[in-house]
């Protein structure tokens, strides 16, 4: 047929038809070639998928980690792999045991809590105290006092290393109210905390310690990430009442004669006799060796996210440790802690 000679025409010489061999030779080794790019290419990103798909099935483990910070690199699949076994990869899940606070065997701690404030007057005199002791405490406060303070007092407590603590707006007694007035109170006394310094609280103290079992603030402190707390019993003074109060010797030495490891001692920045005992009641728990901490650096420290069998299985008397709520914990923890009026909760 006429047109399978029409390819002709052009090649005439042998070295020309030597060329079209090379050429044809060259075009089936690149067709080649770019099958097994692509074939490569389809393997790396096979690879690729399986490994994303791996990680992301235990979202909370440092693999997940590991891979992130590998891929931030911009190193790709090999170097997801080679970053497992680098000792940084290695070093990674101590990342998150260093985030918990931890003093070494032995240490007593302590945590001083002020409830009720602030107080324009006698909030200022018990951060000098703290300031000129050294010391930090956690200061459970009122909304409605908040709103009324001067920012400048809340952010001399967290400039100080002090915590802040929700209170409720208006002192309410949780069990006298509904869910969501309880949901509400507790929600109204962060923002008012929000607006002087920019944050809310991290502890929850209900006032009187009543209503641990109130859906709202069970409900509030899941949202809010922030742990419910009482206090002890055995350490605390009672400085709203004779004889502590007025009596600023007696309730520094209360507190130094009965303070036990691990303590929450329930004070108040609203007595001037509470206030004046500071210096003496700081000065005597130094002496008996005592570290001073914040609620939430007491119960990294004491508690982390440890469950109740787990705590037992550390030694621990879990005879007073009972669930605030009934169920598991989810991922945090709800017990009372060191005395049957110590109850906390952490939700994570
Ligand atoms: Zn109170």
């Amino acid at each position: 047929m006429s047109h399978m000679n029409t390819p002709r025409p052009s090649m005439g010489a042998p070295k020309r038809t030597m060329t079209a061999q090379l050429r044809a030779l060259a075009n089936t080794t690149a067709v080649m070639a770019a099958i097994f790019m692509v074939l490569l290419v389809a393997f790396v990103w096979m690879v690729t998928a399986i490994n994303s798909k791996s990680s992301s099935k235990d979202s909370d483990s440092t693999e997940t980690t590991v891979s992130t910070s590998a891929s931030s690199e911009g190193a790709g699949v090999v170097t997801d792999q080679t970053a497992d076994t680098t000792p940084e990869a290695t070093t990674t899940p101590e990342v998150s045991e260093v985030a918990h606070a931890s003093y070494p065997e032995g240490t007593k701690l302590i945590a001083l809590t002020f409830d009720d404030g602030p107080d324009a007057t006698l909030t200022p005199q018990v951060l000098d105290a703290l300031e000129r002791n050294g010391v930090v405490a956690t200061f459970f406060m009122i909304g409605q006092n908040v709103s009324g303070a001067d920012a400048s007092l809340l952010q001399r407590m967290l400039d100080l290393g002090c915590e802040l603590g929700n209170h409720t707006w208006s002192h309410q007694i949780l069990t006298k109210v509904s869910e969501d007035e309880a949901y509400e109170q507790l929600a109204k006394c962060d923002q008012a905390i929000e607006e002087k310094v920019g944050q809310k609280a991290t502890v929850i103290r209900p006032p009187t310690g009543a209503g641990l079992k109130q859906e709202g603030l069970f409900r509030y402190s899941v949202d809010s990430r922030e742990y419910v707390v009482n206090w002890n019993d055995s350490s605390c003074p009672s400085d709203w009442q004779a004889p502590a109060l007025g009596d600023a010797d007696y309730t520094a030495q209360y507190v130094i004669d009965h303070a036990i490891d691990g303590d929450m001692v329930l004070l108040h920045d609203s007595h001037k006799s509470t206030v004046d005992s500071l210096d003496k009641m700081i000065a005597g728990l130094k002496e008996k060796g005592y570290v001073f901490v914040t609620v939430s650096q007491l119960l990294e420290a004491r508690v982390g996210n440890l469950t109740i069998e787990e705590a037992g299985a550390k030694g621990w008397d879990t005879s007073k440790l009972v669930e605030a709520y009934p169920g598991g914990p989810i991922y945090g923890i709800r017990y009372a802690y060191s005395s049957e009026k110590m109850i906390f909760e952490k939700k994570g």
